[in-house]
C-alpha cells in the first residue's frame, strides 16, 4: 500500500514537495535535499505525515 506524503523544509516550514512512497519498503522518515522557493537555496525537507 503506498502512502501520500508531504516533504516540508526543515527551515521556514513550507510545504513544498508531494511524493508517495510504500511503506514496507521504507518504513522510516526520509530527509531529501531539495530546492526550497521560501529559502531561495537548497535545504533538508522532511516528511511530514
Ligand atoms: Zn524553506
Amino acid at each position: 500500500m503506498r502512502d501520500n506524503f508531504i516533504f516540508k523544509c526543515t527551515i521556514c516550514g513550507e510545504e513544498n514537495y508531494l511524493g508517495s512512497k510504500n511503506k514496507k519498503n521504507h518504513p522510516d522518515r526520509m530527509e531529501i535535499k531539495k530546492f526550497c522557493s521560501r529559502c531561495n537555496k537548497m535545504t533538508i525537507h522532511k516528511e511530514k505525515k
